[in-house]
This record gives C-alpha cells, structure tokens and sequence, in this order.
C-alpha cells in the first residue's frame, strides 16, 4: 500500500481506507502522524533532509491530485487523492458521527473565527475541544502546547504550511500524545469560505493551481512557476526516462 514516487513514499488508498485508519489510530490510543504529499512537499523534500526523516517515520503519507495524476505514468500508480481540502471535508463529517473530538490550530484569528462559525453551523455535533490561531510561535508555545494537553483531542489539525506544521508536530509530538496529528497546509482559509475551493470540473481537469494562481498571484507564483515545473521535468527525467535521482 506505500509506493514509491521518485523516491518517496506515498500511500496508495481511498478515502474509506484513509477515515479506517484514522479511527484505528484513535482506537489505539497512540499517537501517530499524517502528512499529506504534494508538488510543493516534493521540492522542500528534495531540499530539507528533516522533512524527509519526518515523511520516512509518518503514519501516512497522503497524495494530493498532481501526484496522483503523474503516478498513472509509473509502474505503481496510486489510488486516489485523499489529502488536503478533500480529505477535511470527509474527515469533519466522519468525526461528528463518530464522535471523535477535534483540535484546530492555524491560520489567521479572524480565518480560524470564520472557519468555526461554519463548523458549527454545518457540523453541531462535531465535538471541537479547542483552537488557535497559528501565529503564537514567536511568543512561545507553552500556553498553546498546555491547552491542547488539557482538552485531549482525539485529532489535531495543524495549519502552518510546510515545512513549519511538519517540524512542529514532530517537535511536540511525545510532548501532547494526540492519537492523529494531520497538518493541513492552506486548508483552513479555504475551508472557511474566504478562499473559495475550484469546483470540481476544474479540480478533475487537473487545472485547480491555475484557479489558485489567479485568485492568489502572489502568493502562489512561485509554487506554479518553479514549483511545479520542477516536479514535472523531475518526474519525465527520473520517472519516465528512468535517470537515477540523486542521493539525499
Ligand atoms: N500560517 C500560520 N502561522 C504561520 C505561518 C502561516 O498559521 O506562522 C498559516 C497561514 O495563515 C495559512 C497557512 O498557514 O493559512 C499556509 O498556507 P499555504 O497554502 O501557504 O500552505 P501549504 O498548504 O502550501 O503548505
């Protein structure tokens, strides 16, 4: 079920396989981390050895639709794109009527605000035990770290971006032993309604950066003009020609 592409593992299920899993971990009562995989975790893993060492010791690694889509191409093409805004949109629903609680930590205060007004409206059942806005780093973490211990959440959803919430999860993670930590990158401003999400014929097409790029120029032209053409080029030169990659 882990597969490799260029060189990194990626785990290869749906959706049901992925929400089994997450209520396994909960189950069990130990702590475990998921990392979703995209074009932009593929350039800082090329760069930053700790994210790899994080990725390499993570519970699951979740694709995003660029690299399934180019995985068709290889000799173990993965299922399906679980991660990101995909996989928050199924987990919030499955965790309400499971009765898992949640944690959400990041993004903007009025983001995070906007973000629980829908949870609630949408999702009243869904047992929420806290959050926080993720731009108390500079301050220290305790009083953060501390309120997370106390309201044990069942799942924490950590919004940084990359590599940040990778780094802090792993920096905390003995430290608030939550069953699932999952960072979310962006998630939580589109999940909030303030950026809206492609609709799906534009997801399907395989063109939703291009959607992003033209709502957020500035913050995303650097992930569509290197970025993603770096994975691209990387993936004909080492997926499709077969050059040895090098080492990292
Ligand atoms: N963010 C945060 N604290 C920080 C820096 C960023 O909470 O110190 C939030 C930011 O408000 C945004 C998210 O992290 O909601 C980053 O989103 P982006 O799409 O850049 O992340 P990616 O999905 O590319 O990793």
């Amino acid at each position: 079920m882990r597969v490799d592409f260029l060189g990194f593992p990626v785990d290869s299920l749906d959706m049901r396989d992925v929400l089994q899993r997450v209520d396994g971990f909960i189950c069990s009562g130990k702590r475990h981390h998921i990392m979703v995989f995209n074009a932009n975790k593929f350039w800082l893993m090329r760069r930053k050895s700790r994210l790899v060492e994080i990725a390499q010791q993570a519970d699951l690694i979740l694709p995003e639709r660029v690299v399934v889509m180019l995985s068709r191409f290889l000799r173990s093409p993965l299922k399906s794109d679980v991660a990101g805004v995909a996989l928050a949109n199924e987990l919030l629903p499955y965790c309400e009527k499971k009765g898992h609680s949640i944690y959400f930590l990041g993004a903007r205060s009025e983001v995070l605000e906007s973000l629980m007004n829908k949870v609630r409206r949408e999702h009243p059942a869904l047992r929420v035990v806290g959050y926080h806005h993720g731009y108390f780093l500079q301050d220290g973490n305790e009083a953060v770290l501390e309120e997370i211990k106390a309201s044990k959440p069942d799942v924490l959803l950590v919004a940084f971006g990359s590599p940040l919430q990778e780094y802090w999860i792993r920096d905390h993670f003995d430290e608030i032993g939550v069953p699932v930590s999952i960072g979310v990158g962006g998630s939580f401003d589109v999940l909030a309604g303030l950026k809206k999400d492609a609709p799906r014929w534009i997801r399907k097409s395989g063109f939703e950066w291009l959607y992003r790029l033209i709502q957020d120029p500035k913050r995303y032209w650097k992930r569509y003009s290197i970025i993603i053409p770096f994975l691209l080029v990387t993936f004909l030169i080492e997926g499709i020609f077969g050059f040895e990659r090098r080492a990292h």
